[in-house]
């Protein structure tokens, strides 16, 4: 991955394709390191200056938080998940990346929930714009534990965000300088459907965002350790940095078996097949009035969703009149206040919201942005409050819609 400069000074993120020379992902390349390995990798991260961005537990949750030692992460601990449910579990080994998505993705880090557009100061001699860094003062960030279909949230942002005309400069500065340590899911949770969306459970290069390295962690056979696929440079120099061997040959097949094992036990399924098509036809469909008879529109499903981007912006001045600023902000498309305009709300009910929401999720982003805008990463279903289940609506919009559509020709 790199950087430069495009159009007046906008930083545009490029995926420059792994690795030279390695092109299977897997194979000789390997490399092993240990729990002792696992930290001096840390160690060498945090001394090329980057702030390492980990998983810890919080407040009975898996939480993404700056760390320093492996003692941090959640040595032990799993999750149950299911519709409108969490619960951390404890497990019977000492897995460190044993659980599956918490309720936060890599987005707060490269997309902040607020950033500073602009903030001047009145002052003797007039108005000066006061640099504000507040939301990056820590980058460059080194993520650990990036799961595949974060990954791949990640290279939609990639796009939505600095693909475009106008691109968000501090996202692609933030991108262009992280270091990325992937790691395989072995425990997907019960709301997990990133087989479906064709985005995990294992790293793949070429498949999402780019990464440095990606970790399969293996617990039997021998000591607790981990295969490390090398997919930069970068990530090669560190490795050796830290004395990092080749991957033995029976480590590397036991670690194509968790990412089997993985594969064969999602939580849940999307028919993909003509769901956009699907889609679009189901304006009317009684599907939505069921569905907004149960949403909040609450917007905890935009929130946690590692692909969702809508931003409002608001103009704040203190109470002295002497600072003014624009904060970009996190908003969602299910507040009422999101689609006004000119003097009305255009998305007036909680029904034409969820349909909206859905159906550009699963169906217009993808004649948007040439991708589906769902990774299958299960959070919308966990954190929903009122058990909403985008898995479930879409087979509920498949059975409504299947006669007549199928008998219309408009479904495959
Ligand atoms: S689907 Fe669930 S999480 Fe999303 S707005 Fe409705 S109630 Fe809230
Ligand atoms: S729509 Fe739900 S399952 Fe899909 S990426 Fe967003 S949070 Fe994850």
């Amino acid at each position: 991955m790199s950087s430069d400069a495009v159009g007046d000074e906008t930083p545009r993120v490029t995926h420059t394709g792994g690795m030279a020379g390695k092109s299977d992902g897997q194979g000789p390349a390997d490399r092993i390191i240990d729990v002792p390995g696992l930290q001096a990798l840390v160690d060498r991260l945090i001394a090329r200056g980057y702030t390492v961005i980990g998983p810890t537990v919080q407040s009975g949750a898996i939480v993404n938080a700056a760390i320093t030692s492996v003692e941090e992460l959640p040595q032990g601990w799993g999750d149950d998940q299911d519709a409108g449910h969490y619960r951390l579990r404890r497990r019977d080994d000492e897995a460190l990346f044993g659980y599956a998505s918490g309720a936060q993705s890599a987005k707060p880090v490269f997309f902040p929930t607020e950033e500073v557009l602009w903030r001047g100061r009145r002052t003797q001699e007039g108005f000066t714009v006061e640099p504000d860094d507040s939301a990056g003062r820590d980058a460059p960030y080194a993520l650990l534990g990036v799961r595949s279909c974060d990954l791949s949230a990640i290279g939609i942002h990639d796009v939505v965000l600095t693909g475009r005309v106008h691109g968000d400069v501090a996202y692609a500065a933030r991108r262009a300088a992280a270091f990325v340590v992937a790691v395989t899911c072995s425990d997907p949770g019960g709301t997990c459907f990133c087989v479906s969306m064709g985005t995990g459970p294992r790293p793949e290069q070429g498949r999402g965002a780019p990464y440095d390295l990606s970790l399969t962690e293996l617990l039997n056979g021998g000591p607790h350790r981990f295969v490390v696929e090398v997919a930069s440079e970068r990530g090669a120099d560190v490795l050796d940095e830290i004395g990092a061997g080749p991957a033995p040959a029976e480590d590397v097949v036991a670690g194509d078996a968790v990412a089997e094992e993985a594969d064969a036990r999602m939580g849940r399924h999307v028919d993909t097949d003509g769901l956009k098509e699907l889609l679009y036809a189901a304006a009317d469909s009684p599907v939505w009035d069921d569905v907004a008879t149960r949403c909040l529109a609450c917007g905890n499903c935009t929130a946690v969703c590692p692909t969702c981007f809508c931003t409002s912006v608001e103009d704040v001045t203190d109470l002295t009149g002497d600072l003014a600023g624009r904060t970009r902000v996190w908003d969602s498309c299910f507040d009422a206040d999101y689609s006004w305009i000119h003097g009305g709300t255009v998305r007036a009910t909680t029904k034409a919201r969820y349909r909206q929401w859905m159906t550009h999720k699963l169906g217009s982003w993808i004649d948007q942005f040439g991708m589906s805008g769902c990774v299958g990463c299960g959070r919308c279903v966990t954190w929903c409050p009122a058990a909403i289940d985008i898995t479930a609506e879409a087979a509920a919009l498949r059975a409504a819609a299947e006669p007549d559509e199928r008998d219309a020709g408009t479904l495959p």
